[in-house]
């Protein structure tokens, strides 16, 4: 492990510890001298285009987040984490659950055109998702609307169950095309 990453991970360490409960997404970038810069989101990670991922920093390493009420077991990265950490060329993206864990991904250092062609690729995953997730609500919508045995809240829930674990699906294969192309993907505990 060299200096800068070092750096970079005590700088992590109160960071995180203070942004991971937060009710609204907050991220914060990180150089390889541990200068922080941080971004304030008004909405939640389903938000497809935070403002604060547009602005770069060519010498930003490392960009964490949370992801308001996700726990260990709902905490994943989403597509738009991953096309966002690719396009502004970070080497390191996190995200964190309110109960301390973090879903990391480290990104190679690639060139322009396995970047662009990299970036295709997942933007036609997310058109595809984005698809596969109305499908998957129309016909849940369809199959357990008239049930009489559910309540209301209970079909919603059912719904929203079945269109997270859609997107787990498929979010697992995005991240078997990237591993193929070296990215390394974990979960940790924070420390
Ligand atoms: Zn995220």
């Amino acid at each position: 492990m060299n200096i800068s990453n070092t750096t970079i991970r005590l700088a992590l360490i109160p960071v995180e510890r203070e942004i991971m409960k937060k009710p609204v997404e907050y991220a914060v970038a990180i150089n390889k001298n541990g200068k922080q810069r941080g971004f304030i989101g008004n909405e939640s990670h389903v938000d497809t285009k935070p403002r604060w991922y547009k602005i770069f920093f060519p010498n930003d390493k490392t960009l964490t987040h949370n992801h308001p009420k996700a726990k260990k077991n709902t905490l994943s990265l989403s597509l738009n984490d991953m096309f966002h950490g690719i396009e502004q060329g970070f080497q390191e993206v996190r995200a964190l659950s309110e109960d301390g864990y973090c879903a990391l991904v480290e990104i190679p250092k690639m060139g322009i055109f396995k970047k662009f062609k990299l970036l295709n690729k997942l933007k036609e995953y997310d058109k595809n998702l984005s698809k596969g997730q109305e499908e998957t609500e129309k016909e849940a919508i369809k199959r357990i609307g008239n049930s009489l045995k559910m309540t209301i809240d209970q079909k919603v829930e059912e719904i929203v169950r079945l269109i997270d674990s859609y997107t787990a699906k498929n979010l697992r294969n995005v991240r078997k095309i990237l591993e193929k192309e070296g990215f390394k993907f974990r979960t940790i505990k924070l420390p």
